[in-house]
């Protein structure tokens, strides 16, 4: 549910078809990879470290096709309404009771009239509703595109794209089936979807589509700053477009949509403001950067350990474990090197501010634990590289005779064991790091904002379904 995502570029994949003797240059997670055998994991990881491209928010000026913008000796100019004279009020959102109850009368009734039709269907149905009221609230609808969200996450709304993806395949994994045994597919009957289930993918769709209003707003304001306050501009300039587009990480239409919007009210702009400092050109989204990438990157590293230990089930520890640390060993520290100086950074800027926030606090707080769990990792990981070479050379060691040989054999199980508790120990630091993450990530002012709206959006699906089945009016 991360309202911006890095998407795994092609130029990784070919890390596929490569031989070992190549792969010996890249990094060690996508070495891992052939060890575990998932591409599409590693492929990802290779893509968080690669990078991104650079945007290029130019190429949506060509394929925009929004009716009412026209080109004019270079600049567009925007029709609209004359500016309203009266102080502008506080705007109707997606936060608001009204769209909320809205929103989940329409999902009930969909779920509840199409019992033949599948579960697939009714994410199609929710978009485009969510898309009814962003239009409504002056916000540019999302696009639904097809595939994959990162492992956890059953939506996901791309600022750069103005996308949203559903992932079906993920919500019916992570959702209890109303029939035991029975799971449900993205192609499920709707009669075979709970209440529970249909309150769940509304508010997950409800979520993003609050990201992308928020998205929105963020870049209103950052619209306002750069053209001076309460003014309306009614010829946008391209340039200011595309300046203002790379600065909020959002296509250039959508930032000329925001450059041509009216004034806010002052309400609305503080709490846009209130809910954004974690937004692109916000004053912690470096932090929240970081966070991400490291989320990330311990979700792909938990998936690829337990695919690569499951194929060594049966191994003894030291065959199981041993061609696993040339891996992990130099894969953490190049995180910890990487991203600890990022870590540092951002804590001199927090203790720079002179009356803190809670948000402050919580970065302050977060980071600290971030550096903690770090350094913990590389710790682990070097304790098992020690035991890993400790049991190497007893097992290389000539084999004494008589009395002696069982001390030895003893002495060998309990390295053995050693090696074990090791990994137990790293697994745990990569755990350990991951839900501090995840912690840090359910903090962000603005998905505390966007889960807010989700919980009333499944409460409400669940209330209105229980009346409607009851028969209550
Ligand atoms: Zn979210």
């Amino acid at each position: 549910m991360h309202s911006v995502h890095k998407q795994a570029g092609d130029f990784t994949r070919r890390h596929r078809l490569e031989s070992h003797a190549k792969a010996a240059s890249e990094h060690p997670i996508t070495r891992l990879q052939t060890l575990a055998g998932n591409a599409a994991i590693s492929s990802f990881i290779g893509s968080v470290y690669a990078g991104r491209l650079p945007a290029s928010p130019l190429a949506d000026l060509q394929s925009r096709s929004a009716p009412y913008h026209f080109v004019l000796g270079g600049l567009i100019a925007v029709q609209r309404q004359a500016a309203a004279t009266a102080p502008p009020a506080k705007a109707v959102s997606l936060a608001s009771g009204m769209e909320v109850d809205a929103f989940s009368g329409w999902a009930v009734a969909y779920w509840r009239n199409n019992p033949k039709q599948t579960l697939r269907a009714l994410a199609g149905y929710l978009v485009e509703q969510a898309n009814v009221l962003l239009r409504q609230n002056g916000v540019p609808p999302m696009t639904l595109i097809p595939g994959r969200t990162q492992p956890g996450d059953v939506g996901e709304f791309t600022d750069e794209n103005w996308t949203i993806k559903v992932d079906l395949d993920e919500f019916a994994a992570d959702t209890q089936p109303p029939i035991p045994g029975v799971p449900l597919q993205p192609d499920s009957a709707l009669s075979d979807v709970s209440a529970m289930a249909a309150g769940k993918l509304a508010g997950a769709c409800y979520h993003e589509a609050r990201h992308c209003e928020v998205a929105f707003l963020r870049t209103r304001v950052a619209a306002e700053r750069m053209k001076g306050p309460k003014s309306r501009m009614e010829d946008v300039d391209p340039d200011e477009a595309g300046e203002l587009a790379r600065a909020q990480e959002v296509p250039v239409r959508i930032a000329w949509e925001a450059l041509a919007a009216a004034p806010l009210s002052d309400a609305d702009r503080s709490e846009v403001e209130r809910i954004v400092p974690m937004g692109p050109g916000g004053r912690y989204y470096d932090y929240r950067r970081l966070n991400d990438k490291l989320m990330s990157l311990t979700t792909n590293l938990k998936a690829i350990l337990v695919e690569y230990l499951a194929r060594r089930a049966s191994a003894a520890p030291l065959e199981r474990f041993g061609p696993l640390v040339p891996i992990l060993k130099p894969a953490i520290h190049d995180w910890v090197a990487k991203y600890r100086p990022e870590a540092e950074a951002i804590l001199e800027r927090v203790h720079e501010v002179k009356q803190r926030t809670q948000i402050d606090d919580d970065v302050a707080t977060f980071t600290l634990e971030i550096q903690d769990d770090l350094d913990r990792m590389a710790i682990e990981v070097d304790r098992l590289e020690a035991a890993v070479l400790t049991a190497r050379e007893d097992a290389a060691k000539p084999k004494a005779k008589g009395a002696d040989e069982q001390l030895e054999r003893e002495e060998a199980s309990l390295k053995v064991m050693q090696i074990d508790e090791a990994y137990l120990e790293t697994w745990l630091a990569i755990l350990e790091l991951h839900s501090t993450a995840q912690e840090a990530y359910r903090a962000y002012p603005h998905e505390v904002d966007a889960y807010a709206v989700m919980g009333r959006v499944e409460s409400d699906v669940q209330g209105i379904a229980t009346k409607a089945q009851l028969g209550v009016p």
